[in-house]
């Protein structure tokens, strides 16, 4: 009963204390309300949390902080508001009355104490996935060989922590693997606990951010003491970047429950003794975002970057997954491996599942490379619509002309394989689309970046030279937005502009840098329109045969290009 009383007073403090910091941190956003409605007009505004109080809250697109402003009390304030397309909350009006902020405490302390009765240890258990047995091993990963010559150590150290006491030697306590999503980095880990026999902790970095400061540090600790009590395992961190971002430099953006919650860990990492066999392995898509504190020494030191697979290991990986499946003669694994360049292991995995799906569908026993080939374009390009008739004959025409221009670039340029064209629309919002295999290789050359923008304004010179210039279409805007991302490249990354080869990103400046951009892009505009020019045999031909058969595959292609040049 002692024990009881005093929960209920601890919890009804903290409550209190929680309630007050709430309303003070209000103050150090207060926004006039003039300003706020400039906001809301500018479309500033993601949600308004309204109560019935003098001040509302409000939080911005660009932002996570709360702001104040004043109620406006105004009719109709939540229809103008929703109208805005702002998400509007009704919250509870807590008011600052002490007496509804301890009946509060009190129901929310009473609902604790008989969440805590019955669930007992039950919070902590749930909150973390615990996996004894993980049940994923080396074998099971294809590639990513370097990561794992790397991971072989942690395991000996999880294995023998005492060889490691005896001479004195310190082991990376805290690993972060870096990479594109999918490429395998959480298999990893589970693969050093497996190979390790030791339990293995798995939690979200965004699983410890939470709306109340402190629960986070605190779930932080309760993890570490669980993992703790078996001496020896794996505590798993996916995304760790949702508490280990770098800090805000401004007061204004600081996020104290994310501060505190990385503080914790890093207090939890330092306090591991020598004869611990405990590892904090984490997962991030991005290093350079992590906060320096913890990818010092001593904390998150060790650093693996798991890569997208080159072709020798996509080959690897698809052989892998396609192990205990029956599979027909015609499929070739190294093709596969060919045309899946820039794919994850995980997107292989999916690749794979979909053939069987389709295999499945079509009463086969087995996959064949026709599944595999739907299943590759669907992955890409979305499921073809299967309801196509709301494409007008003049749709089909500028699409067809628009994906001939690409096609049409990309053959006089030889930078590419053109696999498939066509000008069904996908669900994913395409028109259509020409698809590209490029040569898998480490270093793109400048002339490998220009004849990629030029690809890309085929699209648009094929309309602009058939339509006329007063008739090109809004089809290429994602062209024209990859090739500027190209282009800002170029300049600003890659150096490869004549008398500039400063990189503009660590000089943080781009005086007239627009210029250069639109220089380069009109250049290569123009020099795209007179390949088509010289190619509008090709163009006519090719655009005719998709408007007749709206896909062709790569020998059809190529079959129209050889015969028409
Ligand atoms: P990440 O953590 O990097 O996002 P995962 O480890 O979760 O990626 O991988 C997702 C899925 O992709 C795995 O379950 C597996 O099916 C597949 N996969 C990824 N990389 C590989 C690989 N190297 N070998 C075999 N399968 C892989």
């Amino acid at each position: 009963m002692k024990k009881i009383n005093y929960k209920i007073i601890g919890f009804v403090s903290l409550f209190i204390v929680l309630l007050l910091g709430v309303s003070l941190i209000d103050k150090d956003n207060y926004v006039p309300y003039i300003d706020f409605y400039e906001k809301v007009n500018n479309q500033n505004i993601d949600t308004i949390f309204y109560n019935n109080s003098d001040k509302i809250k409000f939080k911005q697109k660009d932002n996570d902080t709360v702001f104040t402003t004043d109620n406006p009390r105004k009719e109709n304030f939540k229809e103008e508001m929703l109208f805005k397309g702002i998400t509007f909350k009704e919250q509870i009006n807590v008011g600052n009355s002490l007496s509804a902020i301890l009946g509060i405490a009190l129901v929310g302390s009473i609902i604790f104490i008989v969440y805590k009765k019955t669930k007992k240890s039950a919070i902590t258990i749930k909150q973390f996935d615990i996996n004894d047995k993980t049940n994923i091993y080396f074998k099971d990963i294809a590639g990513n060989e370097e990561a794992k010559e790397n991971s072989k150590d942690i395991v000996d150290f999880l294995k023998y922590p005492e060889k490691y006491k005896k001479l004195n030697a310190r082991i990376p306590r805290g690993i972060i693997f870096y990479g594109e999503p999918g490429t395998g980095k959480t298999m990893m880990a589970r693969a050093i606990a497996s190979e390790a026999n030791v339990p293995f902790y798995s939690v979200c970095g965004s699983d410890f951010v939470e709306m109340y400061v402190g629960v986070g540090a605190s779930r932080v600790r309760s993890l570490f003491k669980k993992a703790r009590e078996h001496k020896k395992a794996v505590i798993f961190i996916d995304e760790i970047d949702a508490i280990g971002k770098k800090r805000a430099t401004s007061l204004q953006n600081t996020n104290e429950e994310r501060e505190q919650t990385l503080n914790a860990l890093l207090t939890e990492m330092s306090g591991f003794s020598k004869d611990e066999g405990i590892v904090v392995i984490a997962t991030t898509n991005r290093i350079d975002i992590l906060d320096d504190a913890l990818i010092r020494a001593g904390r998150f030191d060790r650093h693996i970057e798991i890569n997208l697979p080159d072709k020798v290991a996509r080959e690897k990986i698809i052989t892998l997954l396609l192990k205990d499946k029956k599979i027909d003669d015609n499929i070739n694994i190294e093709e596969i491996a060919k045309k899946t360049i820039y794919f994850s292991g995980a997107m292989l995995d999916a690749l794979i599942n979909e053939a069987s799906i389709m295999a499945i569908k079509d009463n086969n026993d087995k996959i064949n490379i026709n599944h595999i080939d739907k299943a590759y374009l669907k992955i890409i390009a979305g499921d073809e619509k299967k309801d196509k008739s709301f494409m007008t004959e003049q749709d089909k025409k500028i699409t067809a002309i628009h994906e001939a221009g690409h096609a049409v670039v990309t053959n006089a340029l030889n930078n590419a394989t053109i696999s498939k064209i066509s000008i069904i629309p996908t669900t994913k919002g395409a028109g259509g689309f020409c698809l590209n295999i490029f040569e898998d290789k480490l270093f793109q050359t400048k002339k490998d970046i220009e004849n990629q923008i030029m690809s890309l304004y085929g699209g648009r010179c094929a309309e602009e030279i058939i339509l006329g210039s007063e008739n090109i279409t809004t089809g290429a805007y994602n062209d024209i937005e990859k090739a500027t991302k190209l282009i800002i490249d170029y300049v600003s990354k890659y150096g490869m502009t004549d008398n500039n080869i400063l990189s503009h990103n660590i000089l943080k400046e781009n005086n007239n840098t627009l210029d250069i951009y639109k220089k380069i892009s009109l250049n290569l505009y123009e020099k795209t329109k007179n390949i088509l020019i010289e190619n509008i045999k090709n163009l006519e031909k090719l655009a005719n045969e998709l408007i007749e058969k709206e896909t062709l595959d790569e020998k059809q292609i190529y079959n129209i290009l050889k015969k028409c040049s």
